[in-house]
């Protein structure tokens, strides 16, 4: 449905243009060329990846959708499900951060950098929390009033970052980086795989944890994901904390990880709670009270689901 809507921007923003022969790409006449050439349909457009070229000026992107945004802001392609569903297309760029980023552990007299302090403060975090996750935000731009958390592979090289609208009335909540989830480990620089290691849901649950915790960015580990294969690979001990209305996807992640030959825990926040809004000494409670999880935990699940519909 989305190749179709685009197709028809594309028409609308640089006029007829001409599908290729897979069906994969479509030809326009191209916004950045010189006025002698513009007439040839060389600027191509990938429809799936949204990745663009033009052959005869050699411009080029990773988003046509950004770059449509820019050329035609009237059509305010961001909103609805043509981000929904660019979101899961496999675009493997670059993740870069915006320009004019702001540390946020510094005092500033720029009234929307204070603004995002007081958010996290209100939140109950520190200023070495704040600090510790590397938290900035910009002047100006798409991501102002939103705290952005930076997340860096191994090498220390940018991965991911996600970021949250400190306005609650804001239609985006969260604007993250649009690569593919699957690869990354959000702030593997800071893991230790000898320890035990924490996955939480999000990124603000694990910053009420303890060190070595990473938020899955979602409640799933998909089969094949980096996180999956490196828990695996050191046969890690893994304690399991996601939001206690999903047992269901607990136990699923308990049982892949159990049997990738990893040590298993699991504890549940409180019904209705999640880490992110408990406090440290709360979550900390909770963390050291995970029960160990081998297979008659899955029996046990499913018998009790039957019972009493729930596991708790
Ligand atoms: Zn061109």
């Amino acid at each position: 449905m989305n190749e179709e809507r685009l197709k028809k921007i594309l028409n609308q923003t640089f006029g007829a243009g001409i599908l290729s022969r897979d069906g994969a790409n479509y030809s326009v006449k191209c916004p950045f060329c010189k006025e002698t050439k513009k007439d040839k349909k060389k600027f191509v457009i990938h429809l799936k990846n949204f990745k663009y070229h033009c052959w005869v000026c050699e411009a080029k992107g990773a988003n046509i959708i950004n770059l449509l945004s820019k050329l035609k802001p009237e059509l305010n392609l961001n909103i609805y499900n043509f981000t929904a569903s660019f979101e899961e297309e496999e675009v493997d760029t670059k993740v870069i951060l915006p320009d004019n980023i702001v540390p946020l552990y510094e005092n500033s007299n720029l009234s929307d950098v204070k603004a995002c302090r007081n958010y996290l403060f209100s939140r109950g975090l520190s200023n070495l929390d704040i600090a510790r996750w590397r938290m900035l935000t910009v002047e100006s731009g798409d991501l102002r009033r939103y705290i952005i958390i930076p997340s860096f592979d191994s090498e220390g090289n940018l991965n991911y970052y996600i970021s949250r609208s400190i306005d609650d009335k804001t239609y985006f909540k969260y604007k993250n980086a649009k690569v593919p989830k699957k690869n990354v480990i959000f702030n593997e620089i800071d893991i230790n795989w000898d320890n035990t290691i924490i996955l939480v849901e999000g990124v603000f649950d694990a910053i009420n944890c303890p060190e070595n915790t990473i938020p899955l960015l979602g409640s799933s580990l998909p089969p094949n994901s980096l996180l999956i294969n490196k828990l695996k690979e050191n046969y890690s001990n893994v304690i399991v904390a996601l939001d206690a209305d999903l047992p269901g996807k607990t136990h699923k992640i308990c049982q892949d990880l159990i049997l990738g030959g990893c040590n298993v825990y699991y504890c549940f926040p409180k019904i209705d709670q999640d880490f992110g809004s408990m406090t440290k000494s709360e979550v900390l409670n909770t963390i050291n009270n995970s029960k160990k999880y081998n297979y008659n935990t899955k029996i046990n699940y499913k018998i009790s689901t039957i019972k009493s519909g729930s596991l708790l």
